[in-house]
């Protein structure tokens, strides 16, 4: 044809589609399809944000060492072998940019991010879905099909939409069982939601190798979706080469003056998890108790599954609710189309939600 084509893979991406966030016709709406934060931003963050409007004529501090120190002094990290972007998206599109070639296979679960198939076909790789158990990533799996061509494995942990995790135990067996010229990538976007012994964000497993990195985000639990702020930990060698080919100014000054305050603040995050932890459990118990399946959720959002029988199906509970202004989010895209994802809301929003169920399935009956 006789007009510029993108590259192979590039139309074979099925464009991601964000949770809905309006009602039409509903006064008051809670949008609960996000994973948004119900107790948005640290105060001080907002304040930091709007003080760095005096200077938007200048260009941002392209190293972005005011938020890598912070967050190096947060966690007890190493500044220089941390790397900031727009949002974690940012970061995982610069890992498929900079290390995978034509046909290099990419693995994700069954149930994973979709933003990770989206990033391996444009980038020319070849994305490789493993199946979950129980909905939950399943370490041999993945191992049988790691092939020579492997040059990427994605594993959101906890991972989204399904709330499940894999304990730290069976994340080091995965990076055992791992060849060398593959990275593990372990994107812990709810990590600071998690309340398990057993799991650990993978902080120790990037310190002592070569081939794993984190990643992290200000979007979930520091409330800060809307400015597009992620950081990546990983090996100086890696880290050295996404600087190469990140853009020179890839978070803004505003983002890294509110992830700075939003880092140190502890007591908004603080207050953040224990919110989440109260209405997380109340959400699970409160709606098992209504007679629908719940996938134990460790992140702030659950996956609520709903019977095939007409009338009483994901989707007539998707409309039903959208009509009182309650938002979910549909994950027939996920490969879950039995299943609606709750992120946890604010006291009156849970809820609403809890008694909305019940009505739905009251009328259904
Ligand atoms: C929300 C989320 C992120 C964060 O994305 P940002 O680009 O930082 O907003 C990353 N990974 C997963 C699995 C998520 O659900």
């Amino acid at each position: 044809m006789a007009r510029p084509q993108p590259r192979p893979g590039v139309l074979d991406i099925a464009p991601y589609v964000p949770g809905k966030s309006k009602a039409p016709g509903v006064a008051r709406v809670f949008k609960l399809s996000s994973n948004e934060s119900p107790l948005g931003p640290s105060p001080k963050a907002v304040a930091a944000y709007k003080a760095a409007a005096a200077r938007l004529e200048e260009y941002p501090d392209g190293a972005v060492s005011e938020l890598r120190a912070a967050i190096g002094r947060a966690f007890g990290l190493d500044p220089e072998r941390i790397i900031c972007g727009a949002g974690s998206d940012d970061l995982l599109n610069l890992l498929t940019h900079a290390y995978l070639r034509d046909g290099d296979e990419v693995i994700h679960t069954e149930h994973g991010f979709l933003m990770y198939p989206i990033y391996a076909l444009g980038h020319g790789g070849k994305p490789v879905a493993v199946r979950e158990k129980d909905l939950t990533a399943d370490v041999d799996a993945i191992l049988a099909a790691v092939t020579a061509r492997t040059r990427i494995v994605f594993l959101a942990n906890p991972n989204n939409p399904t709330g499940t995790y894999v304990p730290f135990s069976e994340v080091k067996r995965l990076h055992r069982g791992l060849p060398e010229h593959a990275i593990l990538v372990l994107d812990a976007a709810y990590a600071e939601y998690v309340q398990r012994n057993d799991y650990e964000s993978g902080i120790e497993l990037v310190a002592t190798s070569e081939n794993v990195v984190m990643c992290r985000t200000f979007s979930k639990i520091h409330g800060l979706a809307a400015l597009r702020l992620g950081w990546l930990y990983g090996p100086g060698h890696i880290v050295d080469a996404l600087n190469r080919v990140r853009g020179p100014f890839n978070v803004n000054t505003p983002a890294m003056k509110a992830g700075v305050a939003a880092i140190e603040d502890a007591a908004h995050v603080e207050m953040s998890i224990a919110h989440n932890t109260r209405w997380l459990s109340w959400l699970t118990r409160e709606i098992g108790g209504l007679g629908l399946k719940v996938t134990p959720s460790v992140a702030n959002f659950l996956l609520i599954h709903f019977p095939e029988t007409s009338g009483r199906t994901a989707v007539d509970a998707d409309d039903f609710l959208t009509r009182r202004g309650l938002i979910l989010r549909r994950v027939a895209g996920y490969g879950l189309p039995n299943a609606l994802r709750l992120t946890v809301g604010t006291e009156e929003a849970n809820r609403l939600v809890v008694q909305a169920l019940k009505d739905f399935l009251g009328q259904a009956a």
